[in-house]
C-alpha cells in the first residue's frame, strides 16, 4: 500500500451457517493480505472475509488489526488452520519470516488467533498445506500418499506421505530445488532453481525471446506453440525429482496449469513417466489438474489441517 492506509475490509456474505453442524476455521496469511473462512465437513466455504495490510508493515499492530478484522467467525469453529506464506515454526505456531513483511518475523500467529477465535489453532506453510485441501476435499480423498503442486507465479509442492504432511523444520516447498548446474540467477541468490524455469516469469521472458505473440499458458495452448511443451517439461523437472524420492504417484496441479488444458497436463505427465519409467515397483505417476477456484485451495488446506488434528 503506497498510502500507508489500510484498505477497507471486504466482507463477502455467504449462505447462513447452520449452527448445529461442526465447522472448520481457516486463515490464509499472505504478504499484504489476510483471509479467513468457515468450511463445512464437505469442503464448502460457508463464510469468508478478507482484509489488506501494508506489505512493508514494520509494526505488529498492523497485522494484529488485520487479523482482528477478518477473524470474526459467525459461529465457533472446532479449530482453525492457518496457511501461512514464508517460513513457519509449526510446533511453536510462530511465523519465522515472510519476505517483504518485517512485522511478521517471529510473529506468534497461533497465540494471536487463539485469542481471537477461542479455538485450537494449527499453523503450516501454505504450499505444503494445500495437499491437505486435496486430501480431505479434493482428488486426494482416500489417499495416504500423493503430492499437490502450485503452478504459475508461485511454485511449490506439498507432499502427503503415509498420511503425514512432509514438513521438516527448515524445509521448504521445492521451488528452490536446483535443476540446472549453471542456470539463471534466482531471487534466493542461488542459480538454476526450479523456480527460474517453471514459473510464469520464465514463460513470459522465453515467449518474448522467441518473438511469440502468445505469452501465457492459455494463449500458447490456443496457438499450439511448442513453447508450451517446453514449459511443461520444466514443470515436470521438479516433479520427477519428487517422484524419484517419494513416489507419490498422484500429482494434483493447481493454479496456472488449469489454463493449459489437456495437452499441457498430458505433456507434464508424459515427461514424468518417461523420467521415472524404470521405477517398476512404483505406481505410475498420474497428473490431475484441479480446476476449482485457485484462491480457495490454501483455505481448504487450513480446514484440512484442523481435520488432520482431530
Ligand atoms: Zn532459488
Amino acid at each position: 500500500m503506497s498510502t500507508g492506509e489500510r484498505p477497507a475490509l471486504r466482507l463477502v456474505p455467504a449462505p447462513a451457517v447452520e449452527p448445529a453442524a461442526p465447522v472448520l476455521g481457516a486463515v490464509e496469511l499472505l504478504p499484504g493480505r489476510v483471509r479467513a473462512a468457515l468450511v463445512d465437513l464437505a469442503g464448502e466455504l460457508l463464510w469468508r472475509a478478507e482484509a489488506a495490510y501494508p506489505r512493508g508493515a514494520a509494526d505488529r499492530g498492523e497485522i494484529d488489526a488485520a487479523l482482528a478484522e477478518v477473524v470474526r467467525f459467525p459461529v465457533q469453529p472446532m479449530g482453525v488452520g492457518v496457511a501461512a506464506a514464508g517460513l513457519v515454526d509449526a510446533a511453536a505456531g510462530v511465523i519465522i519470516e515472510v519476505n517483504e513483511v518485517p512485522a511478521l518475523h517471529g510473529y506468534p500467529i497461533a497465540a494471536v488467533l487463539t485469542g481471537l477465535a477461542g479455538a485450537p489453532v494449527h499453523v503450516e506453510h501454505r504450499a505444503r498445506l494445500q495437499v491437505l485441501g486435496d486430501r480431505w476435499f479434493g482428488p486426494g480423498r482416500g489417499r495416504s500418499t500423493f503430492a499437490s503442486v502450485s503452478t504459475g507465479e508461485v511454485l511449490g509442492v506439498g507432499i502427503l506421505y503415509d498420511g503425514e504432511v512432509l514438513a521438516p523444520p527448515g524445509g521448504r516447498s521445492g521451488a528452490h530445488m536446483t535443476v540446472a548446474a549453471s542456470g539463471q540467477p534466482c531471487t534466493c541468490g542461488a542459480r538454476g532453481c526450479w523456480k527460474t524455469v517453471a514459473t510464469t516469469p520464465w514463460l513470459r521472458a522465453e515467449a518474448e525471446r522467441r518473438g511469440l505473440g502468445a505469452r501465457t499458458v492459455r494463449e500458447l495452448a490456443e496457438t499450439g506453440d511448442p513453447l508450451l511443451e517446453d514449459y511443461a517439461g520444466n514443470i515436470a523437472l521438479g516433479l520427477v525429482n519428487i517422484q524419484q524420492l517419494f513416489a507419490p504417484g498422484l500429482f494434483v496441479l493447481h493454479g496456472e496449469a488449469a489454463e493449459g488444458g489437456e495437452r499441457f497436463r498430458a505433456a507434464i505427465e508424459r515427461r514424468l513417466r518417461e523420467d521415472s519409467s524404470w521405477a517398476t515397483g512404483a505406481e505410475p505417476p498420474r497428473v490431475l489438474v484441479n480446476t476449482g477456484a485457485a484462491d480457495d485451495i490454501a483455505l481448504l488446506g487450513g480446514a484440512g489441517l484442523v481435520l488432520s488434528h482431530n
